[in-house]
């Protein structure tokens, strides 16, 4: 039985006051049945991880330089967020892979990095409207999973995958339970060619999910939470979230 995962990817949002009011928030509101973790932007790791130490809810990050160490203006080691007590990294996030043209080789690269310093990387998979109108759902996120699947070796059941449809990212169009349903069942499947462990591991649903509509697609039989962008930023919501895991 797969225990829910419910991670807030806070995106470039926070501040002191803001990040202590939530983590407050959420202290109070927990536990839950479901693993929660939040995923920080890096300046706050620390006040997080001062946070929430020894609390049911985990920290991760964002994202993770694919080097170990070096000449990387700007870019976090995975083995630095690993010093911050991150159990969590995200990778491949759409908006990363659009605006920093981040390739599913790189992002592969990232996750196989991440699992070298024992993170646990969120890979994300998704595919664009564009790309769902013309019927290439399946075949772009079997392309995605798949650079991260030869990377990553027999590692491959340490990853948590997360499907988000781009256009269902911060727009307010969710996908229906169905729909994503469908999507997980297929990359299920791949996973399950690479892993006799496939059936342990976690496929999250990311994709404007909200307290009304978080338990009807946690319900679906391969859907094992979420990943939360907007609605992780309130206290209230999230902790909503996480009860529908
Ligand atoms: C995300 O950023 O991963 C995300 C799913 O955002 P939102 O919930 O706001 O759509």
């Amino acid at each position: 039985m797969r225990r829910k995962l419910v991670v807030g990817n806070w995106k470039m949002h926070g501040s002191h006051a803001a990040n202590a009011q939530l983590l407050g928030g959420l202290q109070a509101a927990a536990p839950w049945i479901a693993e929660v973790a939040v995923c920080a932007p890096f300046p706050y790791l620390a006040e997080v991880a001062l946070a929430l130490q020894g609390s049911e809810i985990a920290w991760g990050a964002q994202d993770c330089s694919a080097h170990e160490s070096g000449a990387h203006t700007g870019e976090v080691s995975a083995g630095m967020l690993a010093e911050f007590g991150c159990r969590y990294v995200i990778v491949g996030h759409s908006e990363r892979r659009a605006a920093h043209r981040e390739t599913d080789q790189l992002v592969a690269d990232k996750a196989k990095v991440a699992l070298g310093h024992r993170l646990t990387p969120i890979v994300c998979v998704g595919e664009t409207l564009e790309e769902r109108e013309a019927g290439r759902t399946h075949d772009v996120v079997k392309r995605q999973m798949s650079a991260v699947i030869h990377t990553v070796a027999h590692c491959i059941s340490q990853v948590v995958v997360a499907y988000e449809p781009v256009w269902a990212i911060g727009t307010g169009k969710t996908a229906s339970p169905e729909q994503a349903q469908a999507v997980h069942a297929l990359l299920r499947a791949q996973l399950q060619a690479a892993t006799a462990h496939a059936g342990d591991m976690r496929i999250l649903y990311g994709g404007s999910v909200k307290p009304d509509n978080a338990a009807e697609l946690f319900a679906q039989p391969d859907i094992d939470g979420g990943l939360i962008g907007g609605a992780s930023l309130k206290a209230v919501d999230f902790a909503a979230i996480c009860r529908a895991g």
